[in-house]
């Protein structure tokens, strides 16, 4: 989590730092700051709790002038959120100011140490033992700050991006990384750093990906250095990247979660661009096709993700297991990775994950390639971590995701799912022609049909009103359906902070039926498929207990109405395309009611977009 920036060049670097830390504010918002060495050659501090909104009023009649900076948007993994635990960090001559993502693991040692040679800490972060200990290096053994950076590398465990600026050296920053990402903007005399290159199409298109534990060392009027933690040069390839900067706003939309939700359709398109094709009758993902021998032979599949991502993999998995007859397991990225899982050469691992920087889908990746796995990659940030150390993969293709409960990447993720399994079952030869064909048709409908569901936004909105008053939601499906209560469920806690669970339907009288009074809304997802009518079975029983059923239903269902509170009614669609239709109201009942509640919906309480800390 957390959002870099720096800047370097003959431009007054303060405004840069702040717009970029805007376009980064998704991947953490509890507190900011930001270093210049100014004018007059002072390394100037500014940080305070709360939002770059806060950060630019704090820093008002301040002296922000200067050409060389770099800022921090921070996402607390120790010490609360607070002015003196925000970045920039100080050491403790104040001559260096460090920003940086990731945890140091072995901050409490390194720490100890530190104290014992008489450093005084100011935060209670991990982050203040790095600069302190940079420092600390330098001084003693009288070397420059790149090679100290390297010394002091070398001592830490743990992850980390970081940029650190020298007051008595103006003409350089030292920017490094291991597991959390850092890019460089190469401009006309001038570069820019930051956690992805959002910050930075703005002022060119041209980037550098820094690789693990690799060191940037980015001066004014040279050309860009990089070399590794033993100070070996490493060759690196500029890419050009495509982002136009009318994705990163919210076009006219109140918040970018309402302008994701809206966008879905298009997106869905674009992601079945090129890969689907109606008139041919098919849809190839190439990079199945390319992949073919090693994705046939495999005796089994393991989907590994995170949050949203891991309830569009418990979508993959009835997909794959229906469609291609292969069996597949589900995991959490996080339990997956330390749990020493039985995987080999015969397995392929489908790593899901939008921002591609997951450290927990990274680590799980890294764990099955260990083990010889085939590893299938579908993200959404082209360039990130996760396509990079993946045999294969194919990308969502959805546009940048800001909102930080997710929308669109999830609907992309099934998406490409869907077309994952449907090119393996057509090599496989495991879906009849006639099943094979109609999919393809229905697949390219579903677009359409979102719109069709958007149609229900104003009704959603008003429904949402009388649920305000809710402490806890029960969201019931079956099948298809499950992972879409979960996802349901997911995205009303993110944004409205209201407990909600996600349950299969047939389950609620295990336990959860307990719960259901008349206060407590429940929302079945009762589409007309093959479960129909078992799922109007627990509906009844909902009912007889007085809960308050608001019912995802096929449009024309004439029974359930008579017997839920409330029915949404949805376009047709065969069961395994429905999570893409299902999701969308459920999308916007969260959104409306967290609305309703006065929810800050894009930035949520302690969350952040990209999860790059475990
Ligand atoms: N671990 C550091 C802190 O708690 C950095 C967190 C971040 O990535 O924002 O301050």
């Amino acid at each position: 989590m957390c959002g870099i920036v720096g800047y370097i060049g003959k431009k007054q670097a303060y405004p840069i730092l702040i717009k970029g830390l805007k376009r980064l504010e998704y991947r953490g918002y509890d507190s900011a700051g930001v270093a210049l060495i100014s004018d007059n050659k002072q390394l100037n501090v500014y940080k305070t709790k709360g939002k770059v909104a806060d950060l630019e009023a704090f820093a008002t009649h301040k002296d922000i002038s200067g050409t060389v900076g770099i800022a921090h948007t921070r996402w607390a993994t120790h010490g609360e959120p607070c002015s003196l635990n925000a970045h920039p960090h100080f050491s403790s001559s104040e001559r260096l100011a460090l920003i940086h993502n990731g945890i140091i693991e072995n901050y409490a040692t390194l720490k100890e140490k530190l104290q014992a040679k008489g450093y005084v800490f100011k935060s209670s972060t991990d982050t203040e033992v790095l600069v302190q200990l940079i420092e600390y290096i330098q001084n003693s053994n009288h070397i420059d700050l790149l090679t100290a950076v390297q010394l002091a590398l070398q001592e830490v465990i743990g992850a980390y991006a970081i940029a650190v600026l020298d007051r008595d050296n103006p003409d350089e920053i030292v920017a490094a990384r291991k597991s959390s990402p850092l890019v460089v903007g190469i401009g006309t005399n001038e570069f820019f750093l930051a956690s992805d290159a959002t910050p930075i199409v703005e002022y060119t298109d041209q980037v550098v990906y820094l690789e693990d534990e690799e060191i940037a060392l980015i001066r004014r009027d040279k050309p860009l250095r990089i070399v590794n933690l033993n100070n070996v040069e490493c060759s690196h390839e500029v890419k050009t990247v495509a982002l136009n900067l009318g994705q990163l706003e919210k076009g006219g939309y109140p918040h970018f979660m309402l302008k994701e939700i809206f966008e879905q359709p298009d997106c869905i398109c674009d992601c079945m661009r090129g890969r689907i094709n109606v008139n041919e009758n098919h849809v190839i993902l190439f990079s199945v096709i390319d992949h073919k021998e090693r994705l046939l032979r495999a005796k089994r599949f393991i989907i590994v993700a995170c949050g949203t991502s891991w309830h569009a993999g418990l979508i993959g998995k009835q997909l794959i297991e229906s469609f291609c007859r292969i069996p597949v397991e589900v995991e959490y990225a996080s339990e997956f990775r330390y749990r020493n899982p039985v995987i080999d050469e015969n397995d392929v691992v489908i790593a899901i994950s939008q921002s591609g920087e997951t450290a927990d889908t990274l680590a799980a990746v890294e764990l099955a390639k260990s083990r010889g796995a085939f590893i299938f990659g579908i993200c959404n940030v082209i360039g990130s971590s996760i396509p990079r150390i993946t045999d294969t993969g194919a990308y969502i293709h959805v546009g940048p995701e800001i909102g930080v409960a997710s929308t669109k990447a999830f609907t992309g993720q099934v998406t490409v799912l869907v077309m994952l399994a449907l090119t393996l079952a057509k090599e496989r030869g495991t879906l009849s022609e006639a099943e094979y064909l109609s999919m393809v048709r229905e697949l390219s409908a579903i677009p359409s049909k979102m719109k069709e569901v958007l149609q229900l936004n104003d009704r959603i909105a008003q429904l949402s009103k009388i649920f305000t008053y809710a402490h806890n939601f029960i969201y019931l499906g079956r099948g298809y359906s499950y992972p879409v209560a979960l996802e349901g469920a997911l995205k009303l806690k993110e944004i409205s902070y209201i407990h909600a669970e996600g349950y299969p339907a047939a389950e609620m009288k295990h336990g959860p039926i307990a719960l259901i009074d008349a206060e407590m809304p429940v929302v079945v997802i009762a589409t007309r498929n093959g479960l129909y009518e078992k799922v109007l079975s627990n509906i009844q029983e909902i009912k007889a207990r007085k809960g308050r059923v608001i019912a995802l239903v096929t449009r024309g269902d004439t029974v359930i109405s008579r017997i839920a509170d409330t029915c949404i009614e949805l376009p047709e669609t065969p069961e395994c395309l429905e999570p893409l239709i299902t999701t969308v109201p459920l999308q916007m009942l969260a959104y409306h009611i967290a609305v309703c509640k006065g929810m800050d919906v894009d930035q949520p309480r302690n969350l952040a977009k990209s999860v790059t800390v475990e």
